[in-house]
């Protein structure tokens, strides 16, 4: 397994697979890597010659210094995660400099009104700074195929009409949400939560889980309110907001059609962490 610290490098590793190129797979994360992460890279060797997994803390995306300077960094610890796994592994691990030569500033996205609720409405300028490094990584390594978590679904979404826009000859592969024992959806994040409040936080997952249930019977409008009731009783965790969407669209569900495929999306604050998930309804 290689590691590359810098776009020369990496291209210099790149040349021993030029006859391959049209094989390689990419899996962008920020570090820190949990099973979720794994699972994403599993999938990117079973199905290509090459994986670059690229391990990189975006500063463009995020829209709250403390969140960005508390970000987990544990790049030794993954670099052996990954050394344990297959050898048709390249580690990218770019500085600040090297992805943003000219300042890390997003570029200007419209992703006409997908980007305005749940995520990109409580982060704003979010997805700008997501499209940007991805289209950036895209360049630099030119991949066949480039791998995401449904766990960041908006994102998935929005890497899919980026692609679809920009015309890029790139596959963008979804993979399913892992879980912690608890049901809690597996994040870097949660290494900073305290052993309690991670224990407690299958709370969340148990949520989305009964909203699936009441979904079969209930209207959306109801659901909520229940979510929001439910948050109402406790103290740990606190409600950021419910949505129930259409899974094609992201917009919000108004008149249930049995046609169509939804989905809830939450996002919740435990001990001042952030954490998202998300569940298919039908
Ligand atoms: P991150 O390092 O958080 O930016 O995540 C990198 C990639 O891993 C993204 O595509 C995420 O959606 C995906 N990912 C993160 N957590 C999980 C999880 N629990 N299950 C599946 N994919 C995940």
């Amino acid at each position: 397994m290689e590691v590359c610290k810098d776009i020369a490098s990496l291209d210099e590793h790149l040349k021993l697979y030029e006859n391959i190129r049209n094989q390689i797979g990419l899996v962008p994360t920020m570090g820190a890597l949990h099973a979720g992460h794994i699972s994403l890279v599993k999938k990117a060797l079973a199905e290509n010659d090459i994986v670059i997994v690229s391990i990189f803390v975006n500063p463009t995306q995020f829209n709250n210094p403390n969140d960005l300077s508390r970000y987990p960094r544990t790049l030794e610890r993954d670099i052996i995660q990954l050394n344990h796994l297959n050898d048709d592994i390249i580690v990218f691990a770019p500085s600040v400099k090297e992805m943003y030569p000219d300042g890390a500033i997003s570029e200007e996205y419209n992703f006409k009104g997908v980007a305005s609720i749940m995520e990109e409405k409580f982060r704003p300028g979010h997805f700008n700074g997501v499209a940007t490094v991805v289209k950036r990584l895209f360049e630099i390594v030119n991949p066949k195929r480039a791998y995401f978590g449904e766990k960041d679904y908006q994102q998935l979404f929005i890497i899919k009409k980026l692609v679809k826009k920009e015309k890029l000859p790139i596959k963008i592969i979804g993979c399913p949400i892992v879980r912690e024992h608890n049901g809690l959806a597996m994040s870097s994040r949660n290494e900073r939560l305290s052993d309690n409040t991670r224990y407690k936080a299958s709370f969340i997952y148990n949520i989305l889980l009964k909203i699936k249930e009441r979904f079969l019977v209930e209207k959306s409008g109801d659901i909520k309110h229940w979510v929001q009731n439910q948050f109402k009783n406790q103290e740990l965790f606190k409600l950021e907001y419910i949505e129930i969407v259409d899974t094609n669209t992201l917009k919000r569900i108004r008149i249930k059609d049995p046609e169509k495929k939804y989905r809830a999306f939450i996002a919740v604050y435990a001990e001042g962490i952030r954490l998202i998930d998300n569940i298919a309804l039908n």
